[in-house]
């Protein structure tokens, strides 16, 4: 039994934020395929559960990860062999169970994904949870019927990593997108690139608002929960649609019935966690194509593994824009 390095959370407690130690394969727990890791992430649950906050990491001690990206070193499925490169974003990896930020896992393979060809697997971890729950927010945009005829899309957390790539996926597929950030100085020029058509300060969305204001949004791609979305839903056209998937400024919805009962606007929950697994297929194939991969490397940095702990607290700090990519080979 050879030794790995592997990051190791214990639950809620900031003065105990993770370390990066070792690990052995028998520490890894059970699951019919066992992946040499190449790259994880730090999203914002990761960056919680590397701190050591509260709520994220449900057994204790616990390799964090909520992706991973890497190639199959053994396994007892009939869908996949070893040599084959896979992702898999959430099903509880890394809150119920190891995650990503280890050189080695052991999963269950009916949630993985293929890497598609067209991405590879640098570009595939740079997407990660973020960018999967963006394409997942797209469709939800989609299937209520919302076209680019229809008028403005908000995306909101601009800057983030679902707000990046929402943008880059929205304005490929024709829509006009408006990204609200808290950063525009510094980031005008990346979210225009990224296709934004216009910018609005997230101070005009973040505080209490009127339950109804004048009809200006066809859908709102939120990350960002609190009074954003309420006030996003309350300037929704008629019929429109927003998407929920984020807390980043609060889980609370301080929201009226107004803009349901006289504008019939839709509220669409995202789960990247639970997601069927013909839906998480659906969302990958849509990004391989539809994700132009200049954004992706655009949108993303690598740092290796031992730099995850620092990088988590610039995370909650709200200083990194975009997406994190963890090399767990460096
Ligand atoms: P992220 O990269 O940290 O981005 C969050 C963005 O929200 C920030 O970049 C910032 O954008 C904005 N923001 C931060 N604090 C804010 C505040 N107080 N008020 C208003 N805006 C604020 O995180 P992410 O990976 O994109 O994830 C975003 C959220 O979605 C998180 O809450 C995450 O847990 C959640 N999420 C949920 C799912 C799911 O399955 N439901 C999946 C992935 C992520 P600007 O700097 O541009 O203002």
């Amino acid at each position: 039994a050879t030794p790995f390095r592997a990051w190791w959370a214990e639950n809620g407690n900031p003065s105990q934020p993770s370390r990066l130690g070792t690990a052995l394969e028998s520490d890894l727990g059970d699951g019919d395929t066992t992946i040499r890791v190449l790259y994880s992430g730090v999203n914002y649950k990761d960056a919680m559960a590397l701190t050591g906050q509260p709520g994220i990491v449900k057994t204790s001690p616990l390799i964090p990860g909520i992706d991973l990206v890497g190639e199959i070193t053994s396994t007892s499925s009939p869908d996949h062999r070893a040599g084959d490169l896979v992702l898999l974003n959430g099903t509880g990896i890394g809150e119920k169970r190891h995650g990503g930020l280890a050189e080695r896992a052991r999963i269950d393979a009916r949630h993985l994904v293929r890497v598609p060809g067209s991405l590879g697997p640098r570009r595939a971890a740079a997407i990660g949870t973020a960018g999967y729950t963006a394409m997942l927010s797209v469709l939800a945009v989609e299937r209520h019927g919302t076209t680019p005829a229809d008028g403005e899309i908000l995306v909101t957390g601009a800057a983030g990593g679902v707000g990046s790539i929402a943008i880059a996926l929205l304005a490929r597929l024709g829509y006009t997108v408006t990204a609200s950030t808290g950063r525009a100085d510094e980031h005008a020029d990346y979210l225009t690139r990224l296709g934004a058509s216009s910018i609005i300060d997230r101070a005009e969305l973040n505080e209490a608002g009127k339950p109804l204001r004048s009809q200006r949004w066809a859908a709102v791609v939120d990350a960002v929960g609190s009074h954003t979305l309420a006030n996003a839903i309350a300037g929704l056209k008629y019929a429109g649609i927003a998407t929920a998937c984020g807390l980043a400024q609060g889980g609370e919805l301080p929201l009226t019935v107004m803009p349901f009962i006289l504008r019939g606007v839709t509220l669409a929950g995202i789960n990247s966690v639970e997601t069927p697994q013909p839906l998480r297929q659906e969302a990958w194939d849509r990004l391989a194509v539809d994700l132009d991969p200049r954004h992706v490397d655009a949108i993303s940095h690598t740092i290796p593994l031992a730099e995850a702990g620092n990088t988590a607290r610039d995370v909650l700090a709200g200083k990194v824009r975009g997406r994190t990519v963890v090399d767990v080979t460096a």
